[in-house]
């Protein structure tokens, strides 16, 4: 069988509403009142105050496809980007959620028929995670399910324990893998080799159980829930007997654009893939209220438009380009997404003028770091270019990162953060006299990007 991604979005959302779940439409990428949380980056983020139980919904079972920005804060995938197969910045994520109605039993039984019979993927293809200690699960995989025991894998870091926060709802996860084959490096979950791209893990079925205490007790809940999560193009390139998520309708079509657009016949360049995932948050965020400034999400979204403007120009862009890509991506996933339609003018204007602006400094600023790549003595790039790119030509210091990766280089943070603090010496020091840096000062704040790190919500696995 084949399907589309757009079928399957609908599937997931139809099997899930015939056995009795509420379609939730997506929430916006910027999480509501929820200013801990850099974006929106789990199913679950919009039922946080449903599963503590502060907010009461008139449903007790939901379904959604949620989009989703890894993009910085505690789940940053920006660096995986164009290096796995398997990682976007912007992705959608399929869920089933019960608030206190079904457990562990159906959650499983539902993910494994919807896998097996919805979509008929062979079950020898799959395997499973479990937490170490939840015989529980085991059990149920074992001898409701009947998979293998030998595929059934239990892991007893905390991949495979979620928790919302130090204390409140947690519990034991189960991970679904798909094996992609031999030919493929890597190896399954709990080996040395398991971050290959071989055993890609399609869904985590979280199992929220326990209530943790300041204490560190855990008091089992009185009703445990289940929040799931599922990548879509992870199981799109299954569906579509790919194994790369850039290979999926979604993705080719638009690094086909892409490529005419930026005017290259190399389809498997990688920077065609890093731009065309960029596209997809760059636009979303847009659509969904950020705009790209020196501060806060703001500046995330700064960071991945100038990234995806520099792989344009490594690959031969000889005009202002990515703002192009937008009709593009409506076609892909307007239908699913009308926002992305009502808000095209708004979203070109924006990435156009942000690329415009950047373009005025990033050639002199490569001319600048390629020269000094070819005169370096050892790997490291040295913190003072790293800030002079920074703080001259609008290098956020993971471009720069990036473009070191590419020629196996590395550059020196440490480094990077002392000419910034020395420059934030001089300002204060010069504004003792009343000079205004105060823009550059703002800039320089937002680098580390620690304001969201702190106390991020945990929600790592879904
Ligand atoms: P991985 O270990 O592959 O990085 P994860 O454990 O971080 O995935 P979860 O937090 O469990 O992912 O998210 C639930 C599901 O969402 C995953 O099983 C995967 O299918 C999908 N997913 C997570 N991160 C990404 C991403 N950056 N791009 C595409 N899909 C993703
Ligand atoms: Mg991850
Ligand atoms: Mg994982
Ligand atoms: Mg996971």
């Amino acid at each position: 069988m084949t399907l589309s991604t757009a079928d399957i979005r609908r599937k997931f959302i139809e099997y899930f509403s015939r056995n009795g779940h509420q379609a939730v439409a997506s929430s916006s990428l910027v999480p509501a009142d929820d200013p801990t949380l850099l974006f929106t980056n789990a199913g679950m983020n919009q039922f946080k105050d449903v599963f503590l139980g502060s907010e009461k919904r008139s449903y007790t079972r939901a379904v959604s496809s949620q989009r989703c920005v890894r993009a910085g804060g505690k789940h940053n995938d920006l660096e995986n980007v164009g290096y796995t197969a398997r990682h976007h910045t912007f992705f959608e994520m399929l869920g089933n959620f019960s608030f206190g109605d079904y457990f562990k039993q159906e959650a499983i039984q539902f993910a494994w028929s919807f896998l097996t019979e919805e979509l008929k993927l062979p079950k020898d293809k799959l395997l499973v995670t479990v937490y170490a200690e939840d015989d529980e699960a085991f059990d149920i995989w074992e001898n409701q399910i009947g998979v293998p025991k030998e595929k059934i894998i239990r892991i007893a870091t905390s991949d495979n324990f979620w928790s919302m926060g130090d204390t409140g709802p947690c519990g034991p996860c189960s991970e679904i893998f798909y094996d992609h084959g031999e030919h493929i490096w890597g190896g399954p979950p709990g080996t040395s080799e398991e971050d290959g791209d071989r055993f890609i893990e399609i869904w985590n079925l979280v199992f929220m159980q326990f209530n943790r205490q300041a204490d560190g007790t855990m008091e089992p809940l009185p009703k445990p829930s289940i929040d799931t999560g599922m990548g879509l193009e992870r199981i799109s390139a299954i569906m579509q007997h790919v194994h790369s998520n850039y290979e999926i309708d979604l993705f080719d079509n638009l690094i086909k654009a892409a490529a005419t657009i930026v005017g290259t016949e190399d389809l498997s360049n990688k920077s065609l893939r890093v731009i065309a995932d960029h596209i997809r948050s760059c636009a979303f965020l847009v659509c969904d209220g950020v705009m790209p400034s020196n501060e806060g999400r703001g500046y995330v979204l700064r960071r991945i438009i100038r990234r995806a403007v520099r792989h344009g120009y490594q690959l031969g862009a000889s005009d202002i380009f990515f703002y192009k890509l937008v009709e593009a991506l409506i076609k892909e996933m307007g239908e699913a997404y009308p926002e992305l339609k009502d808000q095209k003018p708004v979203i070109e204007k924006v990435l156009r003028v942000e690329e415009e602006q950047f373009s005025k400094t990033l050639s002199r600023g490569m001319n600048i770091l390629n020269e000094a790549l070819e005169a370096l003595e050892g790997t490291v790039i040295p913190g003072e270019l790293v800030f002079k790119l920074y703080d001259t030509y609008g290098f956020p210091t993971d471009l720069t990162a990036d473009v070191a990766r590419e020629h196996d280089y590395t550059i020196d943070e440490d480094g990077f953060q002392a000419a910034m603090q020395a420059q934030r010496k001089r300002a204060q020091e010069a504004s003792q006299f009343g000079a205004d840096y105060n823009d550059t000062l703002r800039v320089e704040q937002e680098t580390a990007f620690t304001g969201y790190d702190k106390g991020e919500q945990e929600s790592n696995v879904v």
